[in-house]
């Protein structure tokens, strides 16, 4: 009997926000699991690797609810402290763009040690939305922070309503 050479299966590695896989990270500690994600990473022979910038930057769940109140995700890369032309703050009003950045500086570090090229985020946060975001109660186009900086470093994002 000769040996069979195994068949390669090529798997790409993908960025996903971790609250689509059924971890329970959002602000109010539940998840938002999607199965058509499930089914997404699975067709593709995909391997998620699950991140919660807001967890990685240090903040408890549950925690506070974010929002925009002004701009979006690039605004706040872009700000250089003079003029603020965006501003991610907590619901009882603390400032959150520093720790935004931070967490979206972590994804971005898991990215390049893991060769990742793509991520799949879920829309709206102020993190991880793709095509919109909050300012305040209004839902607005724009980008979370994390989502601005992968973008500037070159990565595809798409979110679960995009598949
Ligand atoms: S920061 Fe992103 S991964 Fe974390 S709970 Fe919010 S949407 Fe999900």
């Amino acid at each position: 009997m000769t040996d069979q050479p195994i068949p390669s299966i090529k798997l790409k590695p993908i960025l996903v926000s971790a609250c689509l896989l059924g971890l329970p990270t959002r602000y109010d500690g539940k998840t938002k699991r999607s199965q058509a994600v499930i089914d997404y990473l699975q067709r593709e022979n995909l391997v998620p690797i699950p991140v919660c910038p807001e967890q990685l930057a240090g903040m408890t769940t549950p925690r506070d609810k974010t929002f925009f109140v002004c701009g979006d995700g690039y605004d706040v890369l872009a700000d250089n402290g003079q003029v603020i032309s965006a501003q991610v703050i907590s619901e009882k009003g603390r400032p959150m763009n520093a720790v935004f950045c931070k967490g979206a500086k972590l994804v971005l570090q898991i990215a390049r040690l893991s060769d990742c090229r793509h991520a799949l985020f879920k829309e709206r946060s102020p993190s991880c939305g793709v095509h919109e975001i909050y300012q305040e109660d209004e839902r607005v186009p724009g980008v979370g922070v994390t989502t601005a900086l992968l973008i500037n470093a070159g990565l595809d994002v798409i979110s679960e309503e995009d598949l």
